[in-house]
């Protein structure tokens, strides 16, 4: 008895097919493109009712897909002299934005996740968030940390079109968060470095999602910010309520 086996070529054709049929840009990105701002459950009540916190301003809850900050510095290496970052896509916060250009992050052992996309503005150190899921692929164990605190970290390999770039440190889980702006500090009673609890209320998935890191603001929106492993096991895509809740010390405490 023999059994039809595709040689390698057929194989990646039919991959590239596939791949091609279902990322076409269709309203909203998809997470292989890595644009962070992929799931905003707020900004889409035709799909699911608007889940709004119950204080003034709305409650967004974003997914940030893995992505990279760099240097200037490291933009010029990985795309060329006097490179720039190029906007593609406004994020939620103003100011910020998922550029054009992606890297390849390239872990001990040579496996590699490519098309990683660049965050900006640039920043005074390079960085590179990922989920637990990319940590697993890679061979990473990645710390979870605040964005920015990046001493002692696990390095990488970025590629760009025109470079590479050694990270000595730098790739993280980021630590799930919620920024907030002076109003928003009032309004939940908390201040920057607290934790506070997001509970999520999706269909058979209704999760309370503890530990997230205040990160306060001037001119900043009320925005949470959870990776793709968390959206994803919240299915934060049919969420219809999210809300923040105060963590209450436990009463056994002492
Ligand atoms: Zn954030």
């Amino acid at each position: 008895m023999s059994v039809a086996t595709p040689d390698i070529q057929q194989v990646q054709q039919i991959v590239r097919e596939v791949l091609q049929r279902h990322l076409q840009p269709s309203g909203r990105q998809p997470a292989a493109n890595g644009i962070p701002v992929m799931r905003s459950a707020a900004s889409e009540p035709a799909s699911a009712p608007a889940p709004v916190a119950s204080g003034r301003n709305p409650l967004v809850v974003n997914i940030s897909a893995r992505h990279v900050h760099l240097t200037q510095e490291h933009v010029e290496i990985l795309f060329g002299p006097g490179a720039q970052l190029t906007p593609e896509k406004d994020l939620y916060q103003d100011g910020y934005f998922a550029a054009k250009e992606t890297v390849a992050v390239v872990g001990p052992r040579r496996r590699m996740l490519p098309n990683v996309r660049v965050l900006g503005p640039c920043r005074s150190d390079s960085q590179v968030e990922l989920a637990f899921t990319d940590g697993i692929s890679l061979g990473i164990d990645l710390p979870v940390r605040i964005s920015g605190d990046v001493a002692g970290t696990p390095g990488c390999l970025l590629m760009g079109s025109h470079g590479v770039v050694e990270l000595k440190q730098g790739v993280i889980r980021a630590m799930r968060h919620v920024h907030m702006g002076p109003d928003d500090l009032r309004h939940y009673g908390v201040q920057d470095g607290d934790m506070i609890n997001l509970r999520v209320e999706s269909p058979f998935c209704t999760t309370v999602l503890e530990d997230l890191a205040v990160r306060a603001g001037k001119d900043i929106k009320l925005e949470v910010h959870l990776d793709t492993d968390e959206g994803n096991a919240v299915n934060l895509d049919k969420a219809s309520q999210v809300e923040l809740v105060r963590a209450e010390p436990c009463k056994c405490r002492h």
